[in-house]
């Protein structure tokens, strides 16, 4: 059996990483994994994982790698992404999520394809962020310019569609922070084993979508 792509996608808060991982995961045929959904998902179900989480998320701290790491472990192994192939998006965030992902894969035999990095200046995420809504259910993105068809209500599944808890300034301007602090020197990391492609995030959805098809169709071709 031919397992799917094996890749991770990193970039700013606003970025566009969820957008686009769902774009890439189905095109690909994997799974989409989002450490944020996930945390989320697990906060609302009331289970105690989630429930950790979302008081550090809530204020724009990162979630203890330990809690993480637990998390993510157990979606990759008992789901079987490491046969069937991924997209992270939110994790790795910091080095010693990186190191213990890359462990896993050497467990399973095959490396990771590509980490792609979506690039997007600070004044344009802010933007972003700023008007940013999300469905509570599925976690589709829509923006103050680019609502749901009924106020309110996911065009996707109908749910309820408002701004995230952790979408205020103060907790904005400190996940931009940790990202240059924990997240950046991950970048380094990826680049020197060379499997980083740095991509422009600016421009519509289809044309960061086309910039990162190119770019992993062109990894898989190098690995024939
Ligand atoms: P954003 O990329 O805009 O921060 P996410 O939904 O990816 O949105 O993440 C929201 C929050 O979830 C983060 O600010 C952090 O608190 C927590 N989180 C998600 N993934 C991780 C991770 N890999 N390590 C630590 N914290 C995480
Ligand atoms: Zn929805």
């Amino acid at each position: 059996m031919t397992s799917g792509i094996r890749l991770i996608l990193l970039g700013k808060q606003g970025a566009g990483k969820g957008t686009q991982a769902v774009r890439i995961a189905q095109h690909y045929s994997v799974a989409h994994l989002s450490t944020g959904d996930l945390f989320r998902a697990a906060a609302r179900g009331g289970a105690p994982a989630g429930l950790e989480a979302i008081a550090y998320m809530d204020r724009g701290e990162l979630v203890p790698d330990d809690l993480v790491l637990r998390v993510v472990r157990e979606q990759m192994l008992d789901g079987g992404l490491m046969d069937s192939g991924f997209v992270l998006d939110g994790f790795p965030r910091t080095l010693v999520q990186a190191s213990a992902l890359e462990e896993e894969l050497a467990i399973s035999g095959r490396p990771l394809d590509i980490a792609i990095d979506l690039e997007v200046p600070t004044e344009i995420v802010l933007d972003r962020i700023a008007g940013r809504r999300v469905c509570d259910d599925c976690g589709t993105t829509y923006h103050l310019t680019m609502p749901p068809k009924v106020n309110g209500v996911c065009d996707v599944c109908g749910g309820t569609v408002s701004q995230r808890d952790d979408d205020t300034e103060v907790a904005v301007m400190r996940r931009l922070e940790l990202y240059e602090t924990a997240t950046m020197p991950i970048l380094d990391f990826y680049r020197e084993i060379d499997r980083l492609d740095e991509i422009d995030g600016l421009g519509t959805g289809d044309e960061v979508f086309a910039r990162i098809v190119s770019a992993i169709d062109a990894r898989l071709k190098t690995e024939d």
